[in-house]
């Protein structure tokens, strides 16, 4: 085994730092939104979207196996990806706000 060079730790400690602002960025930009459509009088879930995505798979509608914070863990060929138990494999719901008021 090779010790780990500088540069390698270096990259390792951009790349937790990147992941960490991609968490936390949807959750400023989140509430951010949330307060600006109340204020235009929108949705305050969707923002007239009348649709919300899957917090479990977002969005996507598949859950990718084999990965931990989103880091392939060993092959890329082990990471299967399965669908979504939370939304079916939609990837997304009804608003229950707005399907409440358009019915
Ligand atoms: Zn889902
Ligand atoms: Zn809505």
């Amino acid at each position: 085994m090779e010790n780990i060079t500088a540069s390698e730790l270096a990259g390792f400690g951009v790349g937790t730092l990147l992941l960490c602002a991609t968490i936390a960025a949807p959750k400023v930009d989140a509430f951010i939104s949330a307060s600006q459509r109340s204020s235009l009088g929108m949705c305050k879930k969707c923002g007239n979207l009348r649709m919300i995505a899957c917090t479990k798979c977002k969005g996507a509608g598949l859950i990718k196996e084999g990965l931990l914070f989103g880091i392939t863990l060993g092959d890329e060929s082990e990471v299967r990806s399965t669908k979504c138990v939370n939304c079916l494999g939609k990837g997304q719901f009804s608003c229950p706000e707005c399907s409440k008021s358009s019915a």
